[in-house]
């Protein structure tokens, strides 16, 4: 009888960015290896901490996880398990794996926590460092066949991309049960930032091959996945590569919306015309601003070519964010508030801030003491202070990273967030940190409730927010104009989401309003009238519009 291997993890929500990628790539090669050909029945099985019945106690979690997989195993009499490992779930598959190895059932972990220590965890019969495609395969027929005894502990080599099997297109794994997909077109990373599991890699980039592309392509094309988020690093590396792909996804699936990783130092003209030609949106790290600690953290920056490449983007109206990170080495508060007002200032469409882990497997894990980085010992790694920030100003940076979450990103305030700075007489990172210490309550809950936002809802916040700071600063006679400014540009954006129509009363012509002059609020109240009107926003060919109506 087959033994039935099932290929296990647990996700952070049921989306196309947190698929169970890694779990379904080693269920795709267990089916696929000859050398366990008629001897095992491969599954899927992915839990997620957003399932109805999945238990909110890390203490029940496990038990949860470990009966429902018995439940799967149960008739097979028989069964491997296959844990994909990763920060955020390592405790719980542990303790999961040790409660079926109770029972007798061989366990298997792999993942990037387990590739970054694979010594460490003792619950798991076998852990797997590195890719598994080629290892688990060979692991599982040396655990059935009893030929050869394996290691506990096994350091993989990477396969040849050319020959394993794409778990999409062999129907373990199915886009559109996570409407979407991650879609790996490459391995590996030319650069080696400190604190990323790539920093102790080869540098080199493995490519998988066209036809795979292809036909992952026309796959998602008969699905109708409706976004994809690539899994390149940095796609753009090789630009002949990268138009010749984005070519082909603008032939194939031209409807459907892609996520790419980029770096902008290396965007020119003709690369961003060709993401204008698909629905896409980049984003790209810039991480810090600061190049002492970019130097720290083995970060190549050029400034002006970084700035050079988001203008590109900018002008061609290709829509990107960037992320900063804090709790990085060298970095004071005050330069990480620069590194925000530096970010903003390029009119991202988001800004993620996130909290620097120090990774055991990285050259950052390496050198952390020495940098006087201190850090959680355990999952997720967050740093709590460094040799340049205590511990309140990691707590402040935190409160930063909500404030802008919140009221920029979920805010949707890229058309008019810088104006409205200037008129204001504040920085970016000023701002944040006002709309937080006003506002904490409906930040904290924005943030735990991962974004699930009601837009009008923060727009109205948004607008009490400024009327108060107009009032504050005596900027009163501005607020009319940033109001509709505020209003309009909210308006058009949920009409593009939604499709529907709104209707708004405004204080000044609409036509100013969407205009160039509203980008100068000073400029726009000093030089026009208002002017009331009353408008719809719709949608049309080219996107959201609006007309005048009584
Ligand atoms: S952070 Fe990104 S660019 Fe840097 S080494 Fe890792 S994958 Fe490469």
């Amino acid at each position: 009888m087959a033994v039935r291997v099932i290929c296990t993890t647990l996700l952070i929500e049921k989306s196309p960015q947190a698929l169970p990628l890694g779990a379904a790539c080693v269920a795709s090669a267990v089916k696929n290896a000859p050398e366990l050909k008629g001897q095992v029945e491969v599954s899927l099985k992915a839990f997620c901490l957003e399932d109805k019945d999945f238990p909110k106690d890390k203490n029940t979690a496990y038990e949860y996880i470990a009966g429902k997989l018995l439940e799967t195993a149960a008739d097979a009499g028989n069964a491997i398990f296959c844990f994909s490992c990763f920060v955020w779930n390592i405790e719980v598959l542990e303790a999961a794996a040790k409660k079926l190895r109770e029972k007798g059932f061989v366990c298997i972990a792999g993942g990037p926590e387990i590739t970054a220590h694979p010594s460490f965890y003792k619950y798991f019969d076998y852990t797997v460092s590195g890719e598994g495609e080629v290892s688990v395969p060979l692991l599982i027929s040396k655990i059935l066949n009893k030929s050869e005894k394996s290691d506990k502990i096994i350091i993989s080599q990477s396969p040849d991309l050319s020959l394993i099997h794409s778990p999409y297109l062999d129907g373990i794994i199915d886009p559109s049960e996570y409407e979407g997909a991650l879609w790996e077109l490459a391995r590996g990373c030319p650069f080696k930032c400190a604190y990323c599991y790539e920093s102790k890699g080869q540098k080199t980039v493995r490519m998988f091959p066209m036809e795979r592309i292809k036909a992952e392509l026309e796959l998602f094309a008969k699905k109708k996945v409706p976004q994809v988020f690539v899994l390149d690093p940095t796609y753009n590396v090789n630009k002949k590569r990268a138009v010749e792909l984005l070519r082909l996804i603008a032939s194939k699936t031209p409807d459907t919306f892609y996520y790419f990783e980029a770096r902008a130092e290396l965007i020119d003209r003709e690369l961003a015309r060709e993401f204008t030609r698909i629905p896409c949106a980049l984003q790209i790290g810039l991480q810090s601003a600061n190049e002492e600690t970019l130097r720290l953290v083995n970060r190549p920056f050029d400034k002006k070519k970084f700035i050079r490449g988001l203008s590109i983007l900018n002008e061609e109206g290709v829509i990107f964010g960037l992320d900063v990170i804090y709790g990085l080495p060298g970095e004071s508060f005050g330069s990480f508030r620069d590194g925000i007002d530096f970010a903003i200032s390029q009119y991202p469409n988001n800004l993620e801030i996130f909290c620097l882990s120090v990774l055991p497997g990285t050259d950052l894990y390496d050198r952390a003491d020495s940098l006087g980085l201190v850090y959680e010992k355990a999952p997720p790694y967050h740093v709590t202070k460094t040799k340049e920030l205590t511990a309140d100003d990691m707590k402040r940076a935190e409160k930063l990273s909500k404030s802008c979450t919140c009221f920029y990103n979920s805010g949707r305030a890229v058309p008019w967030f810088n104006s409205v700075c200037r008129v204001l007489k504040y920085k970016p990172s000023k701002l944040f940190e006002i709309f937080y210490e006003n506002y904490s309550d409906f930040c904290n809950k924005l943030c735990s409730e991962c974004g699930h936002e009601n837009h009008k809802e923060i727009e109205n916040i948004q607008l009490e927010f400024l009327r108060e700071q107009c009032k504050i600063k005596n900027l009163q006679r501005y607020y009319a104009a940033i109001e509709d400014i505020v209003k309009f540009y909210g308006a058009i954006s949920r009409t593009t989401d939604s499709g529907k129509s709104e209707i708004l009363s405004l204080n000044y012509n609409a036509e100013y309003v969407a205009s160039d002059y509203a980008s100068d609020i000073r400029y726009f109240v000093e030089n026009l009238r208002p002017k009331k009107c009353r408008i719809q926003t719709f949608m049309n060919k080219g996107g959201a519009d609006f007309r005048f109506v009584k």
